[in-house]
């Protein structure tokens, strides 16, 4: 798979590594060193079927992480009332 434009701008699609969060269900599973194509103007990512499906097979399989990281959430109504925004 080769992308020269993204499909969702036009922009060029540059072949990168990157971090991908992936939410499921109540969690998120965090993938480091992913190779993916990413638009320099929206940045819109698309993956390999392969690296699509490794994602995939880590989720289904879930095996024990490298480490956790936490994630702090936000409920942004209540921040926004907070400021009085
Ligand atoms: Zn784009």
């Amino acid at each position: 798979m080769q992308l020269a434009k993204c499909a969702e701008c036009g922009g060029s699609v540059e072949h990168k590594t990157i971090t991908y969060t992936q939410p499921w269900g109540d969690e998120l599973y965090r993938f480091e060193l992913v190779p993916a194509w990413v638009c320099a103007q929206c940045g819109h990512v698309w993956f390999s079927a392969e690296v699509s499906q490794a994602m995939d097979e880590i989720i289904r399989r879930n095996p024990a992480p490298k480490r956790y990281q936490r994630v702090p959430v936000f409920s942004l109504v209540e921040e926004l009332e907070k400021t009085g925004a």
